[in-house]
């Protein structure tokens, strides 16, 4: 579904990613992990065509989306959940949904979008009138999702959904993140917390000064020493 061929992206004169392959599979979940700086946020970027890349290829279902403009991106069936969630604070829970739901046209099926996300995050449901900003880190997290998911995507792109999250919450939002792969999301996971992002993936990638390090299925690399002293805190 999607492919990202010998991708190379600057900021300025940094060589924040060098000449990264990957790939994800119509139904896979796959993890992107990696410290800090290695480059997984401006993967993402690149994806949704807010970055561009001076070199290589982004195919998804064949077709090269360099070509197609950030704001048509969406339409395809890609949406990004980004890092640091950017609800809009001083709206309440369901008009932030519907604002993500900007690009479909018919009422029915945003009414029907809106009825699947609220299947999806029942804590949304009942706080639908409340303002977005008042919500919990978990509670936004939820709502930053349910707002990518109001355009029916195809695939996903999550970056960093535990951050700043309690451990109890943590397990919520991956609990979430495996019903979604189960309904049939194809899912691409940044996270640089290593042993959640691995324990819900089919497959991953290791991003290392933005080069892929490592990859393979997720259970084999939660196994691999290197791997576990360097990630898993082994
Ligand atoms: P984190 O988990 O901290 O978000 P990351 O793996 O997502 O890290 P990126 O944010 O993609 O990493 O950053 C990759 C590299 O690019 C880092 O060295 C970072 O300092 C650099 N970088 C990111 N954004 C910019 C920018 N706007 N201008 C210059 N350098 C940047």
């Amino acid at each position: 579904m999607l492919e990202i061929k010998d991708v190379n992206v600057f900021y300025g004169a940094i060589h924040a990613i060098k000449g990264i392959t990957l790939a994800v599979g119509d139904g896979e979940l796959v993890s992107l992990i990696g410290a800090n700086g290695a480059g997984k946020t401006t993967t993402l970027h690149t994806i949704s065509g807010l970055l561009h890349a001076t070199s290589g290829e982004i195919l998804m279902d064949g077709k090269n989306l360099q070509k197609v403009p950030a704001n048509s991106i969406i339409g395809m069936g890609l949406a990004h959940v980004p890092e640091g969630r950017h609800v809009f604070a001083r709206m309440t829970v369901e008009e932030n949904l519907r604002m993500g739901a900007y690009i479909v046209r018919d009422s029915k099926k945003i009414n029907e979008n809106l009825e699947s996300v609220y299947q999806h995050f029942p804590r949304l449901k009942e706080r639908w009138k409340q303002y977005a900003g008042t919500l919990s880190g978990g509670e936004q997290q939820m709502l930053a999702t349910g707002r990518a998911l109001m355009t029916n995507p195809k695939i996903l792109l999550m970056d960093e959904p535990s951050m700043g999250l309690s451990p109890l919450l943590v397990k919520e939002i991956f609990a979430i993140i495996q019903e979604l792969h189960k309904s049939g999301i194809t899912i691409l996971l940044v996270e640089q917390n290593a042993k959640m992002a691995l324990s819900v993936a089919d497959r991953a990638y290791v991003l290392e000064t933005g080069t892929i390090a490592m990859e393979g299925n997720a259970a084999a690399l939660s196994a691999d020493d290197r791997v576990r002293k360097a990630y898993l805190g082994a």
